[in-house]
């Protein structure tokens, strides 16, 4: 079969609520994917992140396979021998000392949610059934309905209703707009530390310091969804540390399987994660052994290999090299190690034609928000592969 006939495939029998590239990989290893007429693309997405350690990494293979032969899935009616030793590494990697283990990256902001409101009641001593949670524009933290329910992108929530009450909508990277919709019955502050799916939007310097602070003082919940920014894509371990704060609670997903398997979870010190008391939360494949097994190694690769130290490094590198670019399109780059967008100008008629023609040259890329390409390639990249990249990205770029 060729890329055709499958696409024709999911296209008649698929639901239709992604609009992929045309491009049907087959196979993949490192930084490269190969389409079924075995054509080579350099992957500049990373499966938005979740693969840092690089396609297939051998070592983290290696274990999927052995944890497969022997025991894949116990539920939490009985334990397993690997995720104890997952919720210690974290905590020794992480400096936090309680692990909640989930699958997808919205449960895990679910279940951040859900203890930020128990908290509330329980700790802080909100009236039953009004705690409020604030969150920013243009963030995006998952899909499910009340996730949806603090998203500002009118696309995510037509047709969606009715939402989740509880929630409080503030601009992205302003600090007084926080200290003005605090009130005695805010329980938490959710918010990304570098927007992914809003474009790879950073924030001005000092911003997660002061609403940390400005948390702090009015005994509010600071939580930092890393679900993409954690765990090396911003060239540290968190986007966090860049200044010098220490969350609440963090939450982690994607590459904490290096995208070999569906692992979520969330960080905390063990007053706030301390709320939850047997039968309160769940989840059936949480914390199962393949998964905890595969994110033991995935983040032992990520420490290993030094691929946090990679991303700052050729992050700056690769930011560099597209700033150089004489492009008539580009409005500006930007992003955190190799966490990078390019803002095209409104004149540019949209990012998704620069990246099919990236595409059609061998670089898999994806627009965000319209007019943003966004380079976030595995963090096992090298010099000369971003250099190849660059070559077909130069030509791209200046591009009529
Ligand atoms: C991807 C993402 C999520 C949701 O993760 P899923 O695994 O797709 O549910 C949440 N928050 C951020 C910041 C993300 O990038």
């Amino acid at each position: 079969m060729l890329s055709q006939d499958y696409i024709q495939l999911e296209e008649k029998f698929g639901a239709h609520n992604y609009h992929p590239l045309d491009v049907v990989i087959d196979r993949a290893e490192g930084v490269w994917v190969y389409d079924v007429e075995g054509k080579k693309y350099l992957d500049c997405l990373a499966a938005y992140s979740a693969v840092n350690q690089g396609h297939c990494h051998p070592k983290i293979i290696k274990v999927l396979k052995e944890q497969a032969e022997k025991v894949t899935l116990t539920s939490r009616a009985f334990r397993n021998n690997q995720l104890p030793l997952l919720c210690k590494e974290l905590c020794e990697l992480t400096g936090y000392e309680t692990v909640l283990p989930m699958n997808s990256g919205a449960e895990a902001v679910e279940t951040a949610l859900k203890a930020a409101r128990k908290w509330g009641y329980k700790t802080k001593g909100v009236k039953d059934n009004a705690a409020e949670i604030i969150a920013c524009t243009n963030n995006f933290a998952g899909r499910t309905i009340t996730v949806i329910s603090f998203s500002t992108e009118d696309q995510y929530r037509d047709g969606f209703g009715p939402f989740t009450p509880g929630f409080k909508i503030i601009p992205y990277g302003d600090a007084k707009e926080l200290e003005k919709a605090i009130t005695k019955n805010t329980v938490a502050f959710i918010v990304e530390p570098v927007q992914g799916e809003g474009g790879v939007v950073v924030p001005p310097e000092g911003y997660l310091k002061e609403t940390y602070e400005i948390c702090k003082k009015n005994n509010v919940l600071f939580i930092a969804d890393e679900i993409q920014s954690g765990l090396g894509r911003t060239g540290k371990l968190f986007a966090y540390e860049y200044e010098g704060i220490k969350p609440d609670m963090v939450i982690i997903g994607k590459a904490l399987s290096g995208g070999c398997y569906p692992v979520s979870a969330v960080l905390s010190m063990k007053e706030v994660l301390g709320v939850f008391k047997p039968g309160d939360h769940g989840s059936t494949f949480g914390g199962n052994p393949l998964g905890a097994a595969v994110a033991r190694e995935s983040i032992k690769v990520l420490v290993e290999e030094n691929l946090i130290e990679n991303s700052f490094k050729l992050g700056e590198y690769f930011r560099e090299r597209l700033r150089e670019v004489q492009s008539p399109h580009v409005k500006e780059v930007r992003g955190k190690g190799l966490f990078i967008g390019v803002e095209l100008k409104p004149e540019a008629k949209g990012a998704r034609r620069f990246c099919e023609a990236l595409m059609q040259k061998g670089v898999l890329c994806k627009e965000t928000h319209e007019n943003v390409i966004r380079f976030a390639p595995p963090l096992v990249i090298k010099k000369e592969e971003i250099d190849w990249a660059m070559e077909r990205v130069e030509e791209v770029l200046r591009m009529e």
